[in-house]
C-alpha cells in the first residue's frame, strides 16, 4: 500500500495545525523529554516563533539504561498537550506500548514509534487501527525494506497517515557522531514510497554542533520536514542534552532550512 507505484501521488497528511507531505515543509522541534509544564511550554514558544507547527516531546522515553530517566509519563502528556495548545501546535509523542496506545492517543496528534520499537510488530497493528497519524522511526540497522515493511504493517490496518523519519543508522565509525544519517534514503524513499520523509538531525548528530548541518543537508535533500531537540538549558536537560539546539541556534538553523527549501 506503500508504494509509488501504485499510488504514485504523495501522501498530504493533515493534522489540526499541520499539512504534512506533498509541496508542504514542516517543522517539528520541542525537548527530548517533557520536563515541566513551565519548561515544555516555554519550549513551545520558542519552537513555535520559528515557524514549527509541531510540538515534539516525549513522556515514555525508550533509555538505553532502565536506570536513566524513563519519563513523566500520563503527567508529561497533560503538559504537552497544554502548551501546544497554548501556541495553536500540534503534540508528537513517543508510544512505547500497546497498552498505552489508547491513553497517549487522548493527548497527541501525531504517534512516534521510536527507532528501537521500529519492529515491534503488534504495536504498529495497533496504531495502525487508530486514525491518528503515525511518524515512524528507522530502525539503526533497519535496511530500506525493513522500514518499508514496517510502515505496512500500520497501513495494513486501515491507517495511512504515516511518515518515515530518518534518524540515523549504526556504521562503523560512530566515535564522533552517535550514528550515521543516511541523506541519501531521503529521494531513495522518495521513489519508493509516497509517505513523506522527516529527518531528525539531532539522534543522528548526537552533538548540537553537528545537528544544524546535518539538518540542512536533509532539507537540501528534500525531506518534507525536521524534527528537531531544542532546550534551553541543555547542560540540565533530563535526556540528550548533549544534541539538543539552544533557541538562538534553532531559529538560525530554521532561517536557513526554510532558505535551503524555497530555492529547491
Ligand atoms: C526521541 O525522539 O527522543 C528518540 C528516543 O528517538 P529514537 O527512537 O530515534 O532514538
Ligand atoms: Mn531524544
Amino acid at each position: 500500500q506503500g508504494s509509488r507505484l501504485l499510488h504514485p501521488e504523495d501522501t498530504v497528511i493533515n493534522t489540526a495545525h499541520s499539512v504534512i507531505g506533498g509541496d508542504n515543509f514542516t517543522m517539528m522541534a520541542g525537548p527530548c523529554s517533557v520536563e515541566s509544564l513551565e519548561h515544555v511550554t516555554k519550549m513551545a514558544a520558542v519552537a513555535k516563533a520559528s515557524g514549527a507547527t509541531v510540538l515534539r516531546g516525549g513522556a515514555f522515553k525508550p533509555r538505553t539504561s532502565p536506570y536513566s530517566f524513563q519519563g513523566l509519563g500520563e503527567e508529561g502528556l497533560i503538559a504537552l498537550r497544554k502548551a501546544a495548545d497554548q501556541y495553536n501546535m500540534d503534540v508528537l509523542t513517543e508510544v512505547m506500548d500497546d497498552e498505552h496506545v489508547k491513553m497517549v492517543a487522548k493527548y497527541t496528534d501525531i504517534f512516534q514509534i521510536g527507532a528501537r520499537n521500529m519492529q515491534n510488530f503488534s504495536l504498529l497493528k495497533t496504531v495502525g487501527q487508530t486514525n491518528i497519524p503515525v511518524m515512524l522511526k528507522r530502525g539503526m540497522s533497519a535496511t530500506v525494506d525493513d522500514i518499508l515493511n514496517a510502515a505496512e504493517y500500520i497501513a495494513a490496518g486501515g491507517n495511512h497517515n504515516i511518515m518515515i523519519s530518518e534518524r540515523g543508522i549504526r556504521t562503523f565509525d560512530n566515535k564522533y557522531t552517535r550514528n550515521t544519517m543516511d541523506v541519501g534514503v531521503v529521494p531513495v524513499l522518495q521513489k519508493l514510497t509516497h509517505y513523506p520523509v522527516i529527518i531528525d538531525p539531532s539522534h543522528a548528530a548526537g552533538h548540537t554542533e553537528f545537528v544544524t548541518p546535518l539538518a540542512l543537508a536533509g532539507t537540501a535533500a528534500g525531506a518534507s520536514g525536521l524534527v528537531v531537540e531544542i532546550h534551553d538549558d541543555p547542560a540540565h536537560a533530563f535526556s540528550d542534552g548533549a544534541q539538543a539546539l539552544k533557541p538562538n541556534e534553532y531559529k538560525a538553523m530554521a532561517d536557513q532550512a526554510y532558505a535551503i527549501r524555497a530555492a529547491l
